[in-house]
């Protein structure tokens, strides 16, 4: 009796909608999954809309979760597409978000820490550096902004995160309450009054 391929195993232990498996290799680093997206037409990075093929890309790497110490990480090489309103640009890939380098599960789990860890508990855990983290949860709540967020803030947080010996940092303002991230900037935020505590650098001077 035939049993399903590695292949298809692989798809369906990552299950990611409209990409499908190619092949599975074990490198050094970890597990190496072929992928491609399903569409056969390729979509903008930008708007996603259908567009017509340009060239392609070299192969590269996305970083997926991890299971137990093996990191599974995705290779395609995508196709560049002339979108008629945003020009030549890398297509959409189903996995992840336009101009990174990092599966949408992956930056969900980043987020869903952030809001819970001090900083240096996420980099030792996942393995990347603070200025990463900072990206990922900027480009995740832009994307998600609603214009409701603001309303009926009782009881916020802000937190600065720096990196680079301090010399960078990201400013975000957690909503306590729905245990959310409302609002995110780079630079300091500015110290006033119910402001003032910075719930993360107490947790991360606990730690
Ligand atoms: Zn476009």
């Amino acid at each position: 009796m035939a049993g399903p391929s590695v292949g298809e195993v692989m798809g369906r232990v990552l299950r990611i909608q409209g990409m499908s498996v190619r092949g599975v290799q074990m490198r050094p680093g970890g597990l190496v999954v072929q992928v491609r997206p399903r569409q056969r037409k390729p979509r903008c990075g930008v708007c996603g809309r259908p567009a017509p093929g340009y060239d392609t890309k070299p192969g590269r790497l996305w970083r997926h979760l991890a299971l137990g110490e093996t990191i599974f990480w995705l290779r395609y090489a995508p196709r560049r597409v002339r979108c008629r309103e945003h020009g030549v640009r890398v297509e959409r890939v189903p996995w992840a978000a336009h101009g990174s380098s990092f599966t949408h599960a992956f930056e969900e789990l980043v987020a869903w820490q952030a809001q819970r860890l001090d900083k240096s508990s996420i980099c030792r855990l996942l393995g990347i550096n603070w200025r990463t983290v900072g990206t990922i949860i900027e480009r995740l709540v832009e994307e998600r902004l609603s214009p409701g967020r603001l309303e009926g803030l009782q009881v916020i947080g802000v937190d600065e995160l720096g990196w680079r010996a301090g010399h960078q940092y990201v400013s975000l303002v957690v909503d306590h309450l729905r245990s959310r991230v409302v609002w995110v900037a780079e630079g300091r935020a500015k110290r006033r009054s119910t402001a003032s505590s910075t719930s993360w650098e107490r947790r991360g001077r606990r730690s």
